[in-house]
């Protein structure tokens, strides 16, 4: 059982498990509750006050023992962006492929600008479907809603989609419906040129 002073670095919605590895992001969404200050989903408490290593976070999938295998997959989500800590997600990914469980990878799909390479011919091995973050259907309401720190953001997005689908099979792009000036339609319409399949989520549902 886990240690309850220990960070939830692993938790389940539904017939998911979720993995926190990080509390970084590139964006500071204005949509997202930790913007708002909120570190809550469902009845988790997602804080985390260091970055948690590999082993911090095998560790805790570990406590599932041969509960494991029951979820229908393990998804990099929580409050922060999975693709920030690059190493740490290809070591546990690596772990839960050996186990023959299957990994989605959800991200802000700016993770090739971060670390200036095509980090998606690394995740090809490791990950089974990724959920891209696009958000918004033009630069401006994109830097409206999701206020990146880097510049290009938007662009590196767009790069991203159209790249994902050559490398990994099951390529899923999110936008929420309800944010202002944001046209939902071409947002699925930019999902669905690259080759991937389109998610609309709704404002204020989280998980
Ligand atoms: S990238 Fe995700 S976790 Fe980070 S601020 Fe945006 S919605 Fe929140």
């Amino acid at each position: 059982m886990k240690n309850p002073c220990d960070p939830q670095l692993v938790y389940a919605i539904d017939d998911s498990l979720y993995l926190n590895i990080s509390n970084r992001c590139t964006l500071e969404c204005t949509f997202c509750p930790k913007t708002q200050g909120s570190h809550q989903v469902h009845d988790y408490d997602l804080s985390i006050t260091k970055q948690p290593s590999s082993d911090e976070i095998i560790s805790q999938i570990e406590l599932l023992d041969d509960k494991l295998i029951d979820y229908k997959e393990v998804v990099f989500c929580g409050f922060g962006e999975p693709t920030l800590r690059l190493q740490q997600l290809k070591a546990v990914a690596s772990y839960l492929k050996s186990k023959n469980i299957k990994v989605r990878l959800n991200t802000d799909g700016l993770a090739n600008l971060v670390h200036k390479r095509n980090i998606l011919l690394e995740l090809k091995p490791l990950i089974d479907s990724i959920s891209i973050s696009l958000n918004s259907d033009d630069e401006r309401s994109y830097i409206k809603h999701c206020q990146p720190q880097l510049k290009h953001a938007y662009k590196a997005v767009l790069e991203f989609i159209r790249l994902a689908p050559n490398y990994i099979n099951d390529v899923r792009v999110t936008a929420i419906n309800g944010l202002e000036q944001v046209n939902i339609h071409n947002c699925q319409q930019i999902a669905y040129s690259a080759g991937a399949n389109f998610l609309a989520r709704e404002l204020d549902v989280i998980g």
